[in-house]
């Protein structure tokens, strides 16, 4: 039987570890925090659920900004909420700990590391309390993920000045939250904090907020959080946090200085990969620290594979546990379709969310690809009016002449649930033609979908 250890139990971990205990292999997972890793404890599932907070208590909000003064649910038990978001995260990974157990998998708690091998195979070395053990392994599966990263001039305190992870230690929701990092993490919390009525100040140091993603979209969620009262303060760098009497002072590089109660960093992520015995086996690593993998999850060393955020191919959950996936069903010989990252569809959380899959707007229209672009306004569509929806828009790029589809992006909300038809297209190569022959529901957000198809159809035919 092929001898597995996995290294790390999130996503990426935990799923490899269920196919490959399915496939007949000897299993052991090491972990040193909870199983879930940091995607069910810390990162994603408690900040989607008090996004899912922050949109029920401003559920009317999003029918125009009329209505957004009229908050009907009023504002909800902070210490409450987070003492649900901590249960609902240790549940989940109880939950994961079933699951594993009932597949026969083994669960060591301890700090796992690669030591050198002796013969054949692999070894990792487990410290657990005061002691040491060696796990032999023909296969081994690196998925320790990532931390916040910290900023020297920006000590944390967890009171005060705090990462992602101790935001859900706060008894009441921040007076003034000032948000430092304007990408994923920094827009959804800036977006969910001030949607539960804490004054907020995004600090961005680039032109825009949410950098990375569609110019267009971004600009809509910047345009709504705006509307709505935050402060948005682009171009703006932080050069350092510190306490105040009753807050923070967030100084920033050109001696501007802002004031508030409390601060979040949400200035990126850092692999957990320092310690792991890398160098020691071979493995090699970025200049960043991420480990070196191919489309089949391999490293540089034939029998260590790796997965997820300690990769940095995409730092997304979704990816993690393909990445995971795919490694097993490669290392224990099954047929194995490498990771296409192109098929990848992410989110952003804000209030409307940002859904999109393959090409980019700056890729079709630089000629990187040889395609064509359609939008199609969310105003339009008549269940967006019945439901005062005015902002977000569905845009879908396909391929000149064969009208392939390459991407999209939406911008609305619920735009998560909505881009599996965009992403379906894209991982199986419908075209255009085949998306606007397709019935939507009368009337429905996704009718915008395939008008957009029929649209881009249109456009194509013309060149
Ligand atoms: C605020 C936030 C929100 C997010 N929201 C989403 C979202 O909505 N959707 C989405 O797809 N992604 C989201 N992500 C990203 C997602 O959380 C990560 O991509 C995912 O957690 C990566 O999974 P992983 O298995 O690589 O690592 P992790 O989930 O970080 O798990 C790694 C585990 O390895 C353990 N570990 C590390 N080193 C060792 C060691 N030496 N020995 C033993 N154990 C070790 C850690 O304790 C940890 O439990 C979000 C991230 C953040 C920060």
């Amino acid at each position: 039987m092929t001898r597995v250890v996995i290294i790390g139990g999130g996503p990426g971990g935990y799923e490899a570890a269920l196919v490959a205990a399915q496939l007949g292999a000897t299993v052991t997972v090491v972990e040193r925090s909870g199983l879930g890793g940091a995607c069910v404890l810390t990162d994603c599932v408690p900040s989607k659920t008090l996004i899912a907070a922050a949109e029920q208590v401003s559920g009317v909000e999003r029918t125009g900004a009329e209505e957004w003064t009229t908050c009907r649910y009023g504002a909800p038990d902070f210490a409450v909420l987070n003492q649900r978001i901590r249960d609902l995260a240790r549940a989940q990974s109880r939950d994961i700990a079933e699951r594993l157990a009932g597949e026969g998998v083994d669960v060591i708690t301890g700090t796992g590391r690669l030591v050198a091998e002796v013969g054949r195979g692999h070894r990792v070395a487990v410290r657990h309390g005061t002691g040491e053990s060696v796990l032999e392994a023909d296969v081994v599966l690196l998925a320790t993920g990532a931390r916040p990263r910290q900023l020297p001039a920006a000590v944390v305190d967890g009171e005060r000045i705090l990462t992602w992870h101790q935001l859900y230690d706060l008894q009441a929701v921040p007076e003034h939250l000032i948000v430092v990092g304007s990408g994923v993490t920094g827009a959804e919390f800036a977006g969910a904090y001030l949607a539960l009525g804490a004054s907020v100040t995004l600090v961005s140091s680039r032109d825009r907020v949410l950098p990375n993603e569609d110019p267009d979209a971004a600009a809509v969620v910047e345009d709504v959080f705006r509307r709505r009262g935050m402060v948005v303060a682009n171009r703006s760098r932080a050069a350092s946090v510190h306490r105040t009497n009753d807050g923070v002072l967030v100084t920033l590089t050109d001696g501007r200085r802002i004031e508030g109660s409390h601060c979040l960093l949400a200035v990126g992520s850092v692999p957990n990969t320092e310690d792991l015995g890398l160098s020691e086996v071979g493995v090699a690593t970025t200049s960043a620290g991420f480990v070196q993998v191919d489309r089949v999850s391999r490293t540089t060393v034939p029998g260590i594979y790796a997965a997820g955020d300690c990769t940095g191919v995409l730092m997304l959950a979704s990816v993690a546990a393909m990445q995971g996936r795919i490694a097993m069903w490669h290392a224990l010989g099954e047929s194995v379709r490498p990771l296409r990252t192109s098929t990848v569809a992410a989110t952003v959380f804000t209030a409307p969310e940002i859904a999109s899959v393959g090409v980019t707007a700056q890729a079709v229209a630089s000629g990187a690809v040889d395609g064509r672009a359609v939008t199609v306004p969310l105003a339009r569509n008549p269940r967006a009016k019945m439901s005062g929806i005015v902002d977000g828009f569905v845009k879908l790029f396909a391929r000149k002449v064969t009208g392939v589809v390459l991407g999209g992006v939406v911008v609305a909300p619920k735009a998560s649930e909505l881009i599996l038809p965009v992403s379906m297209a894209v991982s199986v190569g419908l075209t255009v033609d085949e998306l606007a022959q397709t019935f939507s529901v009368y009337p429905s957000l996704s009718g915008s979908i395939t008008e957009a198809g029929r649209a881009l159809m249109n456009a194509i035919w013309d060149d």
